[in-house]
């Protein structure tokens, strides 16, 4: 069998109705780290659809401009002791009151001067902000590329009684093998791939956890052999995956590989044609909709807004917060970002907290307010306010909580 997990402190952790058992480790910054082993299956068919563009899974913030905060309230709860408990709740150091600004680009109101956390992973602030760019970059890179672009995805044999931690631990062994090994090197020469961009993702389903991992390969030649590729590729992602530890046979669904450019479907979203290619695969895997009755993190907290009783969404968001912490989400091959767009880009925390200083301030907000902002969850409202009818309409709605 593959890893074994460490053997931390073992609390126990209640958790709204559901009593799950927790393993508190101490000094390395992630406390809320718990155990849903033996817990049963979350059930995705209760999910409000009117919460998800019904096509792509995306947090349809134009229907409801709150729910980015309501599910940054629920990360709060599930992730004590984490840096998302300041994100936009605090002001920055080098900042002496919070803006309202408008963007320029978008037309959209948001706040300038707060902290933000920059976690791609477990921030529903943040996140979008980041993977918006992260998918403008990896849609750069495909487009300026002359020769194949193939998207290879990967997963490996898992079930309910795995813990994310160890099985985690594995799969990301057998990537490594994967591109480690002398087929691999073998299959880059004769195949010309000159480089890749590779991102982690992961579900949770009627199977429990299902990390699987999704890779953009750049083929120098035009006419590269796909089938001839698939053939190359298969029997070492087998190999891999059996010396990390996955003894079981791998089944046709844990490799696939095809053309990136004809991954692109085109999707009504909202009235405007949308593109959903293979950049989105890769960057916006882990917070979209998941398939079927599998459920992404999102989903979790999504689903929270409808279930606040059941904890086992709490229990599962934060042990998949806890393993994926520090992870990367995208790894590009070394020097391909620089040679293809020109410039390693910026990093998460850089974008989230990205400023945009040409944009027009519409209020200014004090400290003194911001705390009354802060203490009713009033972000979304203010934002919307202020919008539509200035530092006015902002005076009115504090003076409303002030008096109450
Ligand atoms: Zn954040």
């Amino acid at each position: 069998m593959y890893g074994n997990a460490s053997t931390p402190v073992r609390v126990e952790l209640e958790l709204c109705s559901t009593s799950v058992s927790a393993d508190r480790h101490t000094g390395d910054g992630a406390p809320w780290r718990v155990s849903t082993v033996g817990l049963p299956a979350l059930d995705n068919t209760t999910k409000s659809a009117s919460l998800f563009d019904p096509e792509t899974g995306e947090i349809t913030l134009q229907h409801d401009p709150t729910l980015k905060w309501q599910l940054q309230s629920i990360v709060r709860l599930a992730l004590p002791g984490h840096r998302i408990q300041t994100c936009m709740r605090h002001l920055r150091p080098d900042r002496r009151e919070v803006q309202v600004r408008e963007s320029q680009k978008s037309g959209k109101a948001y706040f300038a001067g707060l902290m933000s956390c920059g976690s791609v992973w477990t921030c529903p602030v943040c996140a979008p902000k980041i993977q918006a760019v992260r998918a403008q970059e990896v849609k750069a890179a495909i487009d300026v590329w002359e020769g194949s672009v193939f998207l290879l995805t990967q997963t490996v044999p898992h079930t309910r009684q795995d813990a994310l931690e160890p099985l985690l631990d594995a799969f990301t062994l057998a990537l490594r093998k994967f591109k480690g090994c002398k087929g691999y090197t073998n299959a880059q020469k004769r195949h010309f791939i000159s480089g890749s961009i590779r991102a982690l993702e992961i579900t949770d389903g009627r199977n429990g956890w299902h990390p699987h991992a999704h890779t953009i390969i750049f083929c120098e030649s035009r006419h590269t052999d796909l089938d001839q590729l698939r053939a190359d590729l298969f029997p070492l992602w087998e190999s891999a995956a059996r010396r990390a530890g996955f003894t079981k046979k791998l089944s046709p669904q844990a490799f696939d590989i095809q053309d990136a450019r004809a991954v692109c479907q085109y999707v009504t979203k909202l009235g405007t044609e949308y593109e959903w290619g293979a950049h989105h695969e890769l960057t916006k895997a882990h917070s979209k909709r998941g398939h079927g009755s599998s459920m992404t993190p999102f989903d979790m907290l999504r689903s929270y807004l409808d279930s606040p009783d059941d904890g086992r969404l709490l229990a599962r968001f934060a042990e998949f917060a806890y393993c994926f912490h520090g992870k990367r989400q995208l790894v590009w091959s070394d020097g391909l970002k620089k040679r293809l767009l020109g410039t390693d880009g910026l990093t998460d925390c850089q974008i989230a907290e990205s400023l945009g200083e040409a944009d027009p301030v519409l209020a200014r907000i004090t400290l003194e307010e911001w705390r009354i902002i802060r203490r009713n969850d009033l972000q979304a409202h203010v934002l919307s306010v202020v919008q539509t009818f200035g530092r006015t309409g902002l005076t009115s709605l504090l003076a409303a909580y002030r008096s109450g």
